[in-house]
């Protein structure tokens, strides 16, 4: 049976949904002020490993992540670079969807914008200050924490401290330092729109409220996010989902680790901010995949450039093994009992990983082609397709002129390049289709 570590009770839990055979999952999508970061790739791939082991569990997943694409960090950029909103947000949504289709995460059943949910964010926020939860001050609608008993829980800390009377200055007149805005009033030339308390726009917390809310329905089973967005973007999506709709808002809280670069956290201010595409003129898709599931979701997790030549070594070795096996129609039960147990312990993807190596490294295992496409419907590795492995253009070069040498007839320098070519790494075979050319594996 599945068990998930639940941030809301610290602990290791069966996972059961619901309704029997359904699962209800939100997991919060990108803010689109950017393109991509290699932080996005992990949070990406850790809830599309968890959304595609329930589908091989025989669950029907309704999966839904959103795009925020209106916000402050929006509006400044756009400011900066003098572009519109709109362009802004469209150019960095097709980013982010094109990369993460590059690193193999499933689309989502449903994408909304946060900008087509602005009515229901309103009706959410008039539902709250009905309830008493809200108060107005010259910036905008705010939130009071201290009206909601429950808050702190998802973080684990004690209301008290959160409160007013901690020796940090706050806003002149927000009454709790951790009192958020639920709408926030425009400045001439911001987006806006009409709402009950004048021209605005939503806060960030109040998007995902009304978002998991309106296509879902509460309680969520899972409620995902990187471990960054606990607090206090999920405690305050709880503040609010569950004093206006009077439910739970999820019954599983599942955070995944955050992402090091060379053992120091990645942020642009370190100057150590990777994006994917950066990587990914090197690296396959596939690649970065196998690095991010070479780590267990909650730990964290180092992108170096010498643990990607680690994961590109494993996975080119990998696919070789697998390119040679032979179909003999079965399927290898024992390995996929492993398999499927090192998923159900919270998702330990390097143990799963490890039992798909032993598999093929044991010479009496039947059913080896059969079990590895079983397991890649969860790993998402493209294990069993043919590579289009990326050829340094200096190579390509030296595969064309040995090309020409052949017709030229010149067997002695066609023999010279193969020689160059294999010393540089890489293998070069003659084949009926042409020239096959395979990087030497360490
Ligand atoms: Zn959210």
């Amino acid at each position: 049976m599945l068990k998930l570590h639940n941030t809301l009770t610290k602990k290791e839990e069966p996972f059961k949904p619901i309704k029997k055979n359904e699962v209800k999952m939100y997991v919060c999508g990108p803010t689109v002020n950017d393109v991509p970061h290699l932080g996005h790739a992990r949070q990406q791939i850790t809830f599309d490993i968890l959304r595609r082991y329930l589908i091989y569990l025989g669950y029907k997943v309704n999966f839904v992540s959103n795009i925020t694409d209106i916000d402050d960090k929006i509006i400044k950029k756009a400011h900066e670079l003098k572009e519109d909103i709109k362009s802004l947000t469209k150019r960095n949504t097709l980013a982010h969807m094109q990369d993460y289709e590059a690193i193999g995460v499933l689309k989502p059943d449903k994408q909304p914008k946060a900008t087509e949910y602005v009515k229901e964010m309103i009706e959410l926020v008039k539902i709250l200050e009905k309830k008493g939860y809200t108060y107005v001050i010259d910036d905008g609608v705010y939130y009071e924490i201290s009206k909601f008993k429950d808050y702190g829980k998802l973080s684990h800390q004690n209301i008290e401290d959160l409160k007013q009377g901690a020796r940090i200055k706050i806003k002149e007149e927000k009454k709790n330092k951790e009192d958020f805005v639920l709408w926030k009033f425009s400045k001439p030339g911001e987006p806006s729109w009409d709402s009950p308390w004048g021209k605005g726009r939503p806060g960030w917390h109040i998007e995902c409220s009304a978002m998991s809310h309106a296509l879902l329905g509460l309680p969520l089973d899972i409620h995902g996010g990187g471990q960054d967005l606990m607090f206090p973007h999920h405690e305050d999506e709880i503040a609010q989902s569950e004093a206006a709709y009077g439910k739970k808002l999820a019954n599983y809280w599942v955070h995944n680790g955050m992402l090091n670069i060379d053992k120091v956290k990645m942020s642009k201010s370190l100057g150590n901010f990777k994006t994917i595409k950066d990587v990914l003129k090197d690296y396959s898709g596939s690649i970065i995949r196998y690095l991010v599931l070479s780590t267990q979701y909650r730990k964290p997790s180092d992108f170096s450039e010498a643990l990607l030549e680690d994961a590109k070594n494993s996975y080119m070795r990998l696919k070789n093994i697998i390119h040679d096996l032979k179909d003999d129609g079965k399927s290898n039960e024992k390995y996929i009992k492993e398999f499927e147990k090192a998923m159900d312990d919270d998702l330990n993807t390097p143990k799963a990983l490890q039992e798909l190596w032993k598999m093929l490294r044991d010479e009496k295992s039947p059913g080896k082609l059969q079990t590895v496409k079983t397991m890649d419907e969860v790993f998402g590795l493209n294990l069993l397709e043919k590579e289009n492995i990326q050829i340094p253009l200096e190579i390509e070069a030296l595969v064309n002129e040995r090309e020409t040498a052949r017709k030229n007839k010149d067997w002695k320098l066609a023999d010279k390049i193969r020689e160059t070519i294999k010393k540089k790494g890489y293998i070069l075979e003659d084949t009926d289709y042409g020239s096959k050319i395979t990087p030497i594996s360490k």
